[in-house]
């Protein structure tokens, strides 16, 4: 069953910004749907039409099988964790963890019954007399993660709640974050614009541009088979190499030419002679110090060392060319030559920008 079900909504504000165009999307009980793409794309509000903090311009929401419009915010059985947590600074942790069930009136005693195991759970246990403005921002951020889980609702909408913790701690909260979604299974919605915990932490991603949805998969259809050329250069760190260019065909030959490269295609290529662009992984090349009929001859510029990989710039006499390595060998002003894997290259619409099957 669905848990929370948008049927072609869209959200104007008053100054005329259109930031969701007709977006329909189902996300599943249990899921943990991360809603990702760039700043400005959409995504909190989107996170706020669900939790009824902010107006339908026009659609329907169905929370739990219920139209959302009959019910207030507060009966929507969900609850929301902002990027800043929106602790209360003069409230101490205990207080904080209390104050949603505290609003809706229940005993004392059963407050405490739900705090206990969760603060002992997230590691607070020692911490509930503190004032937030005594506490790391890690603890900040599980205080936060913690009034959600005392409340206990069946959804729940994470706006970039890790976007205040250092490197080191994001990745740890990355992991706690997924843990406690395996305990607890609760229907989650989880905004970033991060690609790594989009991809870590998702079970589904649904990719947004300028308020659409340009595709929903799991992290390896999104990666693998990038529905859109914006999909498959917003993931990948360093990011695909896109080529615009053109399939000419000679003597049932097709190769593709982009200026200084050409490159004759597999035989069971069936793509048909025109425009198009091609992108290519970083991952995705076989680079030789020989050459072959389908390479393209290049000059290595500069060698990125990530200790576990190398970052390889190559040059062609007019594009530069991002490739990856685990090898060591390499070295910078000689020459090599690159070939696609062909069975991992995509290929783009030059107009759509759609994913070109093949
Ligand atoms: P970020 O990752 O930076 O938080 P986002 O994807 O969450 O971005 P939104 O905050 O949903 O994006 O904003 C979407 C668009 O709507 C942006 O162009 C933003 O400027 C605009 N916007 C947001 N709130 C309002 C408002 N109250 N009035 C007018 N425009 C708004």
């Amino acid at each position: 069953m669905s848990s929370i079900s948008l049927h072609n909504i869209s959200k104007v504000f008053p100054d005329g910004t259109r930031a969701v165009q007709e977006i329909s999307l189902e996300i599943n009980k249990g899921e943990f749907l991360v809603l990702v793409g760039p700043s400005g794309c959409g995504k909190s509000t989107l996170l706020r039409l669900i939790a009824g903090l902010d107006e339908l311009t026009s659609g329907s929401i169905k929370i739990g099988g219920k139209d959302a419009a009959s019910l207030l915010p507060k009966d929507r059985d969900l609850a929301l964790v902002f990027q800043n947590y929106a602790l209360f600074p003069n409230l101490s942790v205990y207080d904080n963890l209390a104050f949603g069930l505290k609003a809706r009136k229940v005993p004392k005693v059963i407050i405490k019954e739900k705090i206990i195991p969760v603060s002992q759970r997230l590691g607070l246990a020692e911490l509930l007399q503190r004032k937030p403005d005594e506490l790391s921002g890690g603890q900040r951020q599980r205080v936060a993660l913690g009034r959600l889980l005392v409340r206990n609702p069946s959804i729940h909408l994470l706006d970039e709640p890790l976007s205040n913790l250092d490197a080191n701690l994001r990745t740890s909260m990355r992991h706690e974050l997924a843990q406690l979604h395996n305990e607890y299974q609760k229907t989650t919605l989880f905004v970033t614009h991060d690609q790594v915990e989009a991809m870590t932490l998702g079970q589904r991603l649904c990719v947004m541009n300028q308020g659409h949805i340009i595709q929903v998969g799991t992290p390896t259809e999104i990666y693998d088979f990038p529905e859109h050329r914006f999909v498959a250069e917003f993931f990948g760190s360093p990011p695909i190499n896109l080529f615009k260019g053109k399939i000419e065909s000679f003597q049932n030959n097709s190769s593709f030419t982009n200026g200084s490269i050409k490159i004759p295609l597999p035989n069971d290529s069936d793509l048909s002679e025109g425009e198009i662009e091609l992108g290519i992984r970083p991952e995705d090349w076989i680079i030789n110090s020989e050459a072959s009929s389908q390479s393209v001859p290049v000059i290595l510029q500069r060698i990125e060392n990530l200790g576990d990989s190398r970052i390889l710039h190559f040059m062609d006499q007019e594009n530069t060319i991002r490739a990856k390595s685990e090898l060591r060998e390499f070295q910078v002003g000689k020459p090599y030559f690159l070939t696609p894997q062909w069975n991992r290259v995509h290929w783009f619409d030059i107009q759509t920008e759609k994913r070109v099957l093949r």
